[in-house]
């Protein structure tokens, strides 16, 4: 197999959770291009029929389901439909995400448990509900998307309970590399700095100087520039390559 070859994804079937924007919908887009059918699963029935367009415009066999990856019942839903309709799952990239700016002493307790409900149970949902069938089926690779904000502390704005979920996220990936390598599925996670999306308002002038001019490459990324990685975990290109945490950041987390 040439170097190249071995990033391919054809005849694999990738389920991309919040597939329909931002990161996931740059993930979705290269998963496919690189040969995958893909499934979204998000909550918006409507923005998700926009990517479809658009990979289906592609050639790439995609399909999308509605769900909510903070409900156990909704994620096994969708699970149930994704194998009914591929018969199989190869990738999961567990990407749903959500955020909130709040001083630790502000937090209510609801903002604290739907940033963690989507974050880290969003996150053991995916991975316990397709883990599971993965391990029966005798492989698959799950590739988790946990940030930069997992190891260091964002500023200006204070976020607690989205940095405990990101540290979380970094290490059930660890937990689940060691206990399910020898059932022959990986678990990686990536771990983006800031990237231009609706979550992260990079334009606004009260985060340049922290978000920006604290990166040493003096920009945020797009979410196309994130994806290639995501890509590599997915693939036999990243073989022997399980428990790893990917940082893509601009250089921000050498400060
Ligand atoms: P966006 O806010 O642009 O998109 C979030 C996506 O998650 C949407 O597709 C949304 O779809 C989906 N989503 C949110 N909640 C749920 C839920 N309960 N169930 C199912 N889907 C859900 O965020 P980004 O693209 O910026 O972020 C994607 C991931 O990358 C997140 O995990 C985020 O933490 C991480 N990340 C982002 C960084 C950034 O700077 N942008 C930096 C580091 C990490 P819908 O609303 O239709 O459900």
């Amino acid at each position: 197999m040439g170097v190249l070859d071995s990033f391919a994804l054809t005849g694999k079937v990738a389920v991309v959770t919040g597939g329909n924007r931002g990161l996931g919908r740059a993930f979705a887009h290269a998963l496919g291009e690189a040969g995958a059918a893909v499934a979204v699963l998000a909550r918006d029935r409507d923005v998700s029929a926009q990517v479809l367009t658009e990979l289906q415009a592609k050639g790439i066999v995609a399909r999308s389901y509605q769900g909510d990856v903070a409900s156990r019942a909704s994620v096994h839903a969708a699970a149930e439909d994704i194998w009914s309709d591929f018969g199989a799952v190869d990738v999961l990239v567990n990407n749903a995400g959500t955020c909130i700016h709040r001083a630790a002493l502000e937090v209510t307790q609801e903002e604290w448990s739907s940033v963690l409900d989507v974050n880290l149970t969003g996150v053991w949902n995916g991975c316990q509900v397709f883990g599971g069938r993965m391990v029966e089926a005798g492989g698959g690779v799950i590739v988790n998307i946990g940030s930069m904000s997992g190891d260091i502390v964002n500023r200006p704005q204070w976020q607690p309970a989205y940095n405990a979920s990101k540290a979380a996220v970094h290490h059930l990936t660890r937990s689940l590399a060691a206990e399910w390598a020898p059932l022959g599925v990986r678990v990686n996670a990536v771990a983006p700095g800031y990237v231009r999306t609706e979550m992260t308002p990079i334009d606004r002038p009260e985060f340049r100087s922290r978000w920006i001019d604290d990166t040493p490459q003096q920009r945020a990324a797009t979410p196309d520039e994130i994806a290639p990685a995501v890509v590599f975990l997915a693939s036999p290109a990243s073989a022997y390559m399980t428990g790893s945490v990917l940082t893509i950041d601009g250089g921000y987390t050498v400060f």
